[in-house]
């Protein structure tokens, strides 16, 4: 789902929420957000942007300080956690170490009265699904950390909840294991339709499992889009900057027509032209954001309309692509990825350098939205 579509009746709404631990900063800053029924959405930003805060927030363990807060139709502020039948996964998998597995998954089953033998079936249903059928009776301590993690998804699964809140849950698991279980948890999501609201610092996890992607800092979105829509079409740099790799470039706005705008750069570099996505008036300075890979080296003259002259100060062989580091209009961190196709250019360290690319690749950025 794109940003532009209209969802219909959100199964979670935020609604101007914000919230202060201490009553005088807002770690939540007027939260607006809308969450379809079925929906991956993810929360990312870095570390003390408020993710954790307005996870606690939906599922009942902290409260907002101003705003609601709607799971359906019904505000919740004042509904208890565990009344609010939602599923939830931490990092730390907080599996109950004297229990056997099935007994961990039993547990949310018993508190909610359930018969004996309703609670059998769901617990083996729910081991099935990630794939633990034959671990029921380990305790947690005899598994790896992966099936651990395993076991705390299908706790959060075992009562079906209609809602499920993950903070971090693959945080404690190596790389290699942390990227087999995103794949996990995405299938199952797809498999259950079940809502999921994830919380991660990883951009990489959440361009991997995500519909849509909340990005956060200081407790304000900076942007909500999905996947693709984030890394193509940032609106602002700390966007840009967050999610994948940027350079960037500044300058002053020297001309602004229609979408497009001529962009003088700082430090005689000289004169391109940018989308003009998220700027402020003729004159005043302006960051111009480009991917790496979206830059040519020495194209054929007239191929493309901006191109500058740079210095070519670090080359590093990837295999796929050679890792090109210029000095390009004052920016000497100015990386170009140069793909490893058959026939490509060689470049030497030391040479000078024309750097080229589109204008549709070239976006001009402010800094953050004022809140
Ligand atoms: P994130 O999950 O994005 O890392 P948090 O929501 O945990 O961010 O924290 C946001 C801000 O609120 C941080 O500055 C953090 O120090 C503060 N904070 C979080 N929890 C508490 C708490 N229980 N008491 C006081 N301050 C808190
Ligand atoms: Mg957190």
């Amino acid at each position: 789902m794109s940003d532009t579509q209209s969802m219909g009746d959100p199964f979670v709404r935020f609604e101007k929420v914000q919230k202060s631990y201490d009553g005088e900063i807002l770690v939540v800053k007027d939260l607006n957000l809308d969450i379809a029924k079925g929906e991956f959405l993810t929360m990312l930003g870095p570390s003390g942007s408020g993710k954790t805060t307005c996870l606690m927030m939906l599922a009942g363990f902290e409260t907002a300080t101003h705003g609601q807060i709607y799971l359906g139709k019904d505000p919740i502020n004042d509904v208890p956690p565990h009344k609010r039948g939602i599923g939830m996964v931490f990092q730390n998998y907080a599996l109950f170490p004297h229990m056997t597995v099935a007994e961990n998954l039993a547990f949310p089953l018993e508190v909610r009265n359930m018969s004996k033998n309703d609670i059998e079936t769901k617990v083996k249903r729910a081991l099935d699904m990630v794939e633990l059928g034959i671990f029921g009776n380990r305790m947690p301590a005899q598994l790896s950390g992966g099936q651990q993690q395993r076991v705390a998804v299908a706790r959060a699964l075992v009562f079906e909840p209609d809602l499920i809140l993950m903070d971090e849950p693959l945080g404690a698991l190596d790389k290699q294991l942390r990227e087999q279980m995103q794949y996990e948890i995405k299938h199952i999501h797809e498999r259950l339709g079940v809502t999921v609201v994830y919380v991660t610092h990883d951009q990489a996890e959440a361009l991997t499992m995500s519909d849509r992607i909340a990005v956060f800092n200081d407790g304000v979105i900076q942007q909500l889009s999905s996947p693709s829509d984030l890394y193509e079409r940032p609106q602002n740099s700390f966007v840009a900057q967050f999610i994948g790799e940027n350079n960037k470039l500044s300058g002053k706005i020297k001309a602004v027509s229609g979408d497009v705008c001529t962009i003088e750069l700082d430090g005689g570099g000289g004169t391109v032209e940018a989308l003009a996505i998220n700027i402020g008036a003729k004159g005043e300075q302006t960051t111009l954001s480009l991917r790496p890979e979206r830059i040519e080296i020495n194209p054929d003259k007239g191929s493309v309309p901006n191109t500058l002259k740079g210095k070519i100060e670090e080359l590093i062989y990837l295999g796929d692509h050679v890792r090109t580091r210029m000095s390009v209009s004052g920016n000497s961190d100015f990386i170009v990825k140069v793909p490893n196709t058959h026939g490509h250019k060689l470049l030497k360290e030391g040479e000078t350098a024309i750097v080229g690319w589109m204008t549709e690749d070239c976006r001009a950025l402010d800094s953050l939205p004022s809140t």
